[in-house]
């Protein structure tokens, strides 16, 4: 198969322009496979050689204006199309063609819970050549004319609206003009929520099984979507560019989300079956929203070329936390983001596989290389400079020169020069300079405060280390005591924004010095921060008592790349929270240091002989949460999500609670009797996502089996039950249990790549290091051939969850650099090993530091 480079890509696009695609697909052929034809009307600019993508099972027919091709001469995955005369043609491809069980292409599900069959499209990149054949690339946009034949009872979702013409056969209207990745179908006997808003259809969508839960939270997500909807109406000029909006939640999909025009497709886990917190609705309103901004930034405007994917990612992340502040309940979204995205995006701008957030266009030569960008980079360093930006020009100057970007490409494509230059008719500030700077280059800065007192006043001055231009706001800070509960507090004095770089003169603020001064409050740029040691003392002291959200997640992401740096002792981090967590208030922060403190201190960063007493640490700090929450009520449990009376025990706070003492429990007996007694003593009742996370746990501990595994599934046999039971059974202690795990990933290509994954969640675990050890030398040659074999999706969660992460020692190091060599590595594995071994490489040099 080749990989389609730009320089191909330019050239076809000067040669053809394409009008129609008519496509037929027929999914009643049996198990295996489909039936696919496709013709597609284009024009030839002039005379010229070109090609057609297709990844067919068997390539049946094809003709050109009418005369037969030979189907022997496809060469890969491309058909030639030699000699091509100027002018109008239309070519016609007959194909069989294979359904997937990675997510990529026409994936193919069978539910457990009730043998129902569902099909749906994931088109990125250069998947569509999997489904029909397709000039694939994003600037050669048509109009796309689809017709599905289904077995009888299933309802058809496309880009357009969708009909039945006659029993099991379904035509969705023509789209207007859009890029061959954007189209697409998922079939199934759906359930469905459908209204109308602004005078379209919506729907909401999701296998059967899924029925009450979906119906449950319909209000939720169908009103999440109205807000979003109207509130873009009210910032974008251009209306909605699409006939209809239906979002499905599709069964084993490998992403979050992805943005068909029409048709958004969501992992169907947000289709809650068990208690979630309020954090994790929020996330789900976030997807919502971010989807919904790439129907303009994305779909209705394209990239002209794969090396400006994070322009569409970056907006899409920007606006939807920003829409969701806006427009919806969720008011502290940019809490949530600094502690849940932007570490990912400081982490990722710390490895050597970093790249600018607009990479220079030869470093992206073709799809293969596109495909690495999915990154901390393009997502949340990219819309943490968004954020940056819209803070130095202002949000009208921002949004008219976004605007001006819609109208003028609307239906067609652009480039991030198209962008700048968009953006610079609607100010005087120099854009272009701005962009260089943030765009252009790689890196995290630093900025370090120094705080000097002078008679009546203070000064400040801030050290950058770096090149970018900063405009920040700078809070201080003072302690005073609550008279009522006689404890002490921090309360803000001021705020005032300065630009880094200083013109060389510290700013000076009258008073004495605060008790606490810190730099980038409110979190508009993306920097590393490093208080003045006074400010550093007040604020792990008292931490839980600074009063904005926002504030308290840049101090504690200080602390956590501190600890990543070598800087502060990971234990000190675990007394912060085990300090602070218990008073914290925000679910998001709980959550977000409370999973650094475990996965990262305890597993990681920690020598193996400490790890006791770090989980020993853990465990207490919970169950000080707990106590925090006890006295809910059924009622409390079951009451609509967000309407928590303030100052009564959140049950948010609870399940975090309970979810992180599972996982850090070293001794069996409590989870034991929560599992039997089928509760948590003052609640939550257990449900299917608690009982099987104490499953694994207990699997992990060796105090379960295999006849408690087989029985809980028998109790839960949805496919998240098969997965709890993967899990738990790669979890085991044993020799046999580790083989049979390692069989099943290495050796079964027919294992989906949501089983896969939880088989290799379950098989690494830190604490059984003597019983894997022999499997981290087999790793390396085992996930190289198996990406070699199973392509780009299976490739990542090899590389993410099969991955020997708790291996920190020199000896793994050095295996893992060595495979680096392999010449049989494909890219979106090399790059996977790449990043993991820095980060073992990083842990290691943590352990060493202290
Ligand atoms: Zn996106």
């Amino acid at each position: 198969m080749s990989v389609l480079t730009r320089n191909e890509a330019q050239t076809r696009a000067q040669l053809l322009d394409v009008h129609r695609y008519t496509v037929d697909l027929d999914l009643t052929t049996g198990e295996a496979t489909f039936d696919s034809t496709t013709a597609i009307r284009f024009t030839a600019r002039t005379a010229g050689d070109t090609f057609v993508e297709i990844k067919p099972e068997t390539l049946r027919s094809l003709s050109l204006d009418g005369q037969p091709l030979d189907p022997e001469r496809l060469d890969g995955n491309r058909y030639p199309l030699d000699r091509l005369t100027a002018g109008p043609h239309e070519l016609t491809v007959a194909a069989t063609m294979r359904y997937s069980r990675t997510g990529e292409g026409m994936h193919r599900f069978t539910d457990p819970a009730d043998g129902e069959t569902y099909v749906y499209t994931q088109l990125f990149m250069e998947d569509v050549q999997r489904v029909f054949a397709a000039f694939d690339q994003p600037d050669l946009k048509s109009v796309f004319d689809l017709t599905v034949t289904t077995p009888t009872g299933w309802t058809v979702l496309g880009n357009g609206v969708s009909t039945q013409a006659a029993d099991g056969r379904w035509h969705i209207a023509p789209t207007p003009p859009i890029s061959t990745y954007l189209v697409a179908v998922a079939a199934g006997p759906w359930h469905s929520v459908t209204t109308q808003h602004a005078g379209l259809p919506f729907g909401i969508h999701c296998r059967r099984s899924l029925a009450p839960h979906l119906d449950a939270d319909a209000d939720e997500i169908l009103d999440i979507t109205r807000a979003c909807y109207d509130r873009y109406h009210e910032k974008f000029d251009e209306p909605y560019p699409f006939d209809s909006y239906d979002q499905a939640f599709v069964p084993e999909f490998n992403a979050g989300a992805m943005e068909n025009p029409g048709l958004v497709t969501f992992r169907d886990e947000f289709v809650y079956r068990s208690a979630v917190t309020d954090t994790e609705r929020q996330t789900r309103a976030m997807v919502v929203a971010h989807e919904m901004a790439h129907m303009w930034f994305g779909d209705l405007v394209t990239l002209t070329w794969w090396d400006d994917i994070w322009l569409n990612e970056s907006f899409a992340e920007y606006m939807g936390y920003q829409t969701l502040t806006e427009a919806t309940r969720f008011t502290d979204t940019w809490t949530d983001f600094g502690v849940a995205r932007k570490g990912w995006g400081y982490d990722a701008d710390q490895r050597p596989s970093t790249h600018p957030v607009a990479p220079d266009p030869d470093a992206v030569p073709d799809t293969a290389s596109a495909l690495l960008n999915f990154d901390g980079i393009s997502y949340a360093k990219g819309a943490s400079a968004l954020r940056q930006l819209v803070a130095w020009l202002g949000e009208k100057d921002f949004l008219a020169g976004i605007n001006t970007h819609f109208s003028r490409h609307k239906f067609a494509n652009a480039t991030l020069a198209d962008f700048i230059d968009n953006l610079a008719t609607a100010t005087d500030r120099d854009v272009h300079t701005w962009a260089d700077a943030w765009l252009r280059t790689t890196g995290v800065d630093t900025l370090t405060a120094h705080v000097e007192t002078t008679g009546h006043s203070w000064n400040l001055t801030v050290d950058r280390a770096g090149d970018r231009p900063h405009r920040i706001t700078v809070g201080t800070y003072d302690h005073s005591l609550d008279t009522h509960t006689g404890t002490d507090q921090l309360t803000l004095r001021d705020r005032f924004d300065i630009d880094i770089p200083q013109d060389g003169t510290p700013v000076t603020q009258p008073g004495h010095r605060p008790d606490l001064v810190v730099l980038n409050d409110h979190d508009l740029t993306y920097a590393k921060i490093r208080l003045d040691p006074g400010s550093w003392d007040t604020a792990l002291t008292h931490l839980s008592g600074i009063p904005d959200p926002l504030t308290r997640a840049l101090v504690w992401n200080t602390a956590r790349d501190m600890v990543r740096d070598g800087e502060l002792h990971p234990t000190v981090h675990l007394t912060a929270a085990r300090t602070h967590l218990p008073y914290e208030t925000d679910l998001a922060l709980v959550q977000g240091v409370l999973g650094f403190a475990a996965t990262q201190i305890a597993d990681r960063y920690l020598p193996p002989q400490d790890r006791p007493t770090a989980l020993a640490t853990l465990t207490s700090l919970c169950r000080d949460l707990l106590r925090r929450t006890e006295g809910l009520t059924a009622k409390d449990w079951e009451q609509a999500p967000g309407t928590t009376t303030p100052g009564s025990p959140d049950p948010g706070l609870r399940l975090i609670a309970v979810r992180h003492f599972i996982d850090a429990a070293t001794q069996p007996d409590a989870i034991q009797d929560w599992l039997r007694e089928g509760t948590v003593p003052g609640g939550p009742e257990l449900d299917a996502e608690l009982r099987w996370r104490i499953l694994t746990r207990l699997a992990v501990l060796g105090a379960t089996d295999e006849t408690a595994i087989a029985h809980e599934l028998d109790k839960d046999p949805s496919a998240t039950g098969q997965e709890g039971a993967a899990r738990c059974r790669a979890a085991l202690p044993t020799a046999e249990a580790k083989a049979a795990a390692w069989q099943a990933m290495f050796t079964d290509d027919t294992l989906s790549n949501y089983l896969f994954t939880a088989t290799a969640q379950g098989f690494w675990q830190p604490g059984q290091s003597e019983l894997l050890h022999p499997y981290v030398a087999r790793y390396y040659p085992d996930a190289i051939a198996l990406a070699a074999r199973r392509g780009p999706a299976i490739a990542e969660a090899a590389g993410r969850h099969a991955f020997p992460a708790h291996a920190v020692d020199p000896d793994s190091i050095r295996l893992g650099e060595q495979a680096l060599t392999d010449p049989a590595l494909t890219p979106a594995l090399r790059r996977k090993l790449t990043d993991q071994l820095d980060d073992l490489r990083r842990a290691l040099a943590v352990r060493d530091a202290h």
